[in-house]
C-alpha cells in the first residue's frame, strides 16, 4: 500500500525519561519490564515506549547525540579516573619507597648516633607519611567528586541526550501509530451514521 507523501507525525529524535519502578512496562524490544521510556515529544502527537537500559547503548538500537553538558561531564569523569589512578600509584610508590628508607633511616640513625642530626634527612619515614596522608587526603576529594559525577550529574545530563532510532525501529513506531489510527478509524466507522441500516420507524409514511 503506498501512501502519499506527508510530514512524519513524529520527528526521529527522542529523550530519556525513567518513570518510578512500579510504573515499569515491557520493552518495545524484547518485552521485560523496564522504567526507562523514550519519548519524543515535538510534532503533533508525543510517540513513547518503554526500552531496556541495555539498548540505549546498543548502536543496532539508536545513536546518541550527547548534549554539551554531558559531554563535558563525561569527560571529567575520564579525567577524575585518570587522576585517581595517578594518585594511588603515588601512595603505593610512597609506601614501597617507605619500606625501603625505613631501613635506611634505621641504618642512618645507627651510623650517626655518636653525633646529633644537624637536619632530619630528606627521605625521613615521617615526611613519607605526611606525603602520603597529602596523596589520600587528595585522593579521597576526587573519589568524592567522581561518585557526585555518576550519582547525580551524569544521570541529570542523560537526561538531555537525544537518541536518533535505527531506521527499522523508527519505521515500526510509524507503522504502530499507522495501526493505532486506522483502529481508531475502524471504531468510529462502526458508530458512523449511516454503517448499519436504521431501524425502520413506526411512522407511517
Ligand atoms: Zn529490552
Amino acid at each position: 500500500m503506498s501512501q502519499p507523501q506527508q510530514t512524519l507525525p513524529f520527528p526521529n529524535s527522542y529523550q530519556l525519561k525513567q518513570v518510578a519502578a512500579a510504573d515499569a512496562k515491557s520493552c518495545f524490544i524484547c518485552y521485560k519490564f523496564t522504567p526507562v521510556v523514550l519519548i519524543t515529544t515535538a510534532g503533533g502527537t508525543p510517540d513513547f515506549f518503554y526500552a531496556c537500559k541495555t539498548h540505549l547503548s546498543d548502536t543496532n538500537f539508536a545513536t546518541i547525540i550527547h548534549n554539551e553538558a554531558h559531554t563535558k561531564n563525561l569527560k571529567q569523569v575520564e579525567y577524575l579516573q585518570g587522576e585517581i589512578t595517578k594518585v594511588k600509584g603515588w601512595i603505593a610508590e610512597e609506601e614501597d619507597s617507605k619500606k625501603g628508607s625505613l631501613k635506611d633511616y634505621a641504618w642512618s640513625k645507627l651510623t650517626w648516633s655518636s653525633k646529633p642530626l644537624e637536619e632530619k634527612p630528606a627521605s625521613s619515614p615521617e615526611s613519607k607519611d605526611a606525603k602520603i596522608l597529602k596523596f589520600r587526603q587528595n585522593l579521597g576529594v576526587l573519589e568524592a567528586e567522581l561518585k557526585e559525577l555518576n550519582d547525580k550529574t551524569l544521570p541529570a545530563s542523560q537526561k538531555k541526550n537525544t537518541y536518533l532510532l535505527v531506521a527499522h525501529i523508527y519505521r515500526a513506531r510509524l507503522q504502530q501509530r499507522l495501526k493505532k489510527l486506522e483502529t481508531k478509524k475502524h471504531y468510529q466507522s462502526l458508530h458512523q451514521e449511516g454503517f448499519f441500516p436504521s431501524a425502520p420507524s413506526n411512522k407511517p409514511v
